[in-house]
C-alpha cells in the first residue's frame, strides 16, 4: 500500500494508472467504509482511499476540532484490506488554487441537511471537484447512509467529468444504528437510545399508507418522538429518491431523519 502525502506524489504515482476507484473518507474508519472499500477493491483494477478532514464543510469550528482522528488505526486497517494507495493531503494542498466561481446550490435543493447545515454541501462538492481533478478516477464508492451528499455530488460530478459515482447500501451494528464515526462521541445510553429509535422509524415505516398525508404525519410523530427519547429532532421527513421532493407515495420513497442525542448530529434514512 502506497501512502501518498500531497498532490504532487499522487500525480506522480497516479500517471500511468487506469480504471481507479476511489473512495473518499474523512477518516475514522469504520465497517461502512469498509463495505465502500470491499466493492471498489472488487470492481476496479486499483483502489485508492482518500483521508481528508474538510473544513469547509463543517458548519461549525467546534464540530470540526472535535472529528475524530485515528490515522494509525485507520492505515492498519487499510492495509489489511489490501488497498493499493491511500491519499492524506493537508488542507493547503487541496485549497491551492481559488476557484473562478463559488459554488451554489439550487433553490429546490436546499432541503433537509442543506437548509439546516449552511454551506456544508457547497464545501462537499468543493472538496469532490478538487478531489477528482486530482485523482481522475473511474469510479467513486458513496454511501447511502448521506443519500442527500451521494445525490448532489452524483448531479455535480456528472456535469463536469466521466467519473461514476456508485451507491453502496448502509452498514448498521447488530442493533440497527448506521456505524458512523461519530458514533464514538455517544453514550452506551444514547446509543440505546438510537437503537430504539431506528426501529420505531422501521415499524412506523411499514404502516405508512398511501391514504394519510404522509409528511404532515411525519411532522406529528416527530413532536412525540422527541418528547419519547428526549432527542431534539431536526427533520423527519418522506422523500422520492429520484429527486428528493417531498412523497406521498411509498414507491421508491424514504424516511430521512436529522437529529440530535448527546449533542452529537446524526442522520440515517430508512
Ligand atoms: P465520512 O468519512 O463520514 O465522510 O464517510 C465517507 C463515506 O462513507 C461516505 O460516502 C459515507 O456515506 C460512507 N459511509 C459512512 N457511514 C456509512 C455506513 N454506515 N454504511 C455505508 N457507508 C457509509
Amino acid at each position: 500500500m502506497k501512502i501518498l502525502l500531497n498532490s504532487t506524489k499522487l500525480k506522480k504515482e497516479l500517471k500511468k494508472i487506469e480504471g481507479l476507484g476511489h473512495v473518499p473518507t474523512m477518516g475514522s474508519i469504520h465497517k461502512g467504509h469498509e463495505f465502500l472499500i470491499l466493492r471498489s477493491l472488487k470492481e476496479c483494477k486499483k483502489t485508492i482511499v482518500s483521508i481528508f478532514v474538510n473544513p469547509t464543510q463543517f458548519n461549525n469550528k467546534d464540530d470540526f476540532k472535535s472529528y475524530p482522528n485515528n490515522i494509525k488505526k485507520d492505515l492498519n486497517i487499510l492495509r489489511k484490506l489490501k488497498v493499493d494507495f491511500v491519499f492524506i493531503p493537508k488542507i493547503n494542498d487541496i485549497y491551492k488554487f481559488k476557484r473562478k466561481r463559488k459554488i451554489k446550490l439550487k433553490k429546490k435543493d436546499i432541503i433537509l441537511c442543506a437548509k439546516f447545515r449552511k454551506g456544508h454541501f457547497e464545501g462537499v462538492l468543493d472538496v469532490m471537484d478538487r478531489l477528482v481533478n486530482m485523482i481522475n478516477p473511474k469510479k467513486i464508492y458513496m454511501g447511502q447512509k448521506d443519500y442527500q451528499q451521494y445525490y448532489l455530488v452524483k448531479k455535480f460530478l456528472e456535469k463536469k467529468y466521466s467519473t461514476q459515482t456508485i451507491k453502496c447500501k448502509t452498514i448498521r451494528n447488530n442493533q440497527s444504528v448506521a456505524l458512523s464515526s461519530r458514533n464514538i462521541k455517544l453514550t452506551t445510553d444514547s446509543l440505546f437510545k438510537t437503537s430504539m429509535l431506528i426501529k420505531d422509524l422501521k415499524k412506523l415505516k411499514k404502516t405508512l399508507s398511501q391514504s394519510i398525508n404522509i409528511n404532515r404525519y411525519l411532522k406529528k410523530k416527530s413532536e412525540e418522538l422527541m418528547q419519547n427519547y428526549g432527542i431534539k429532532i431536526e427533520y423527519l421527513e418522506f422523500r422520492n429518491l429520484k429527486d428528493l421532493k417531498k412523497s406521498d407515495t411509498k414507491k421508491n420513497s424514504k424516511i430521512f431523519i436529522a437529529f440530535y442525542i448527546d449533542e452529537v448530529r446524526l442522520i440515517d434514512n430508512l
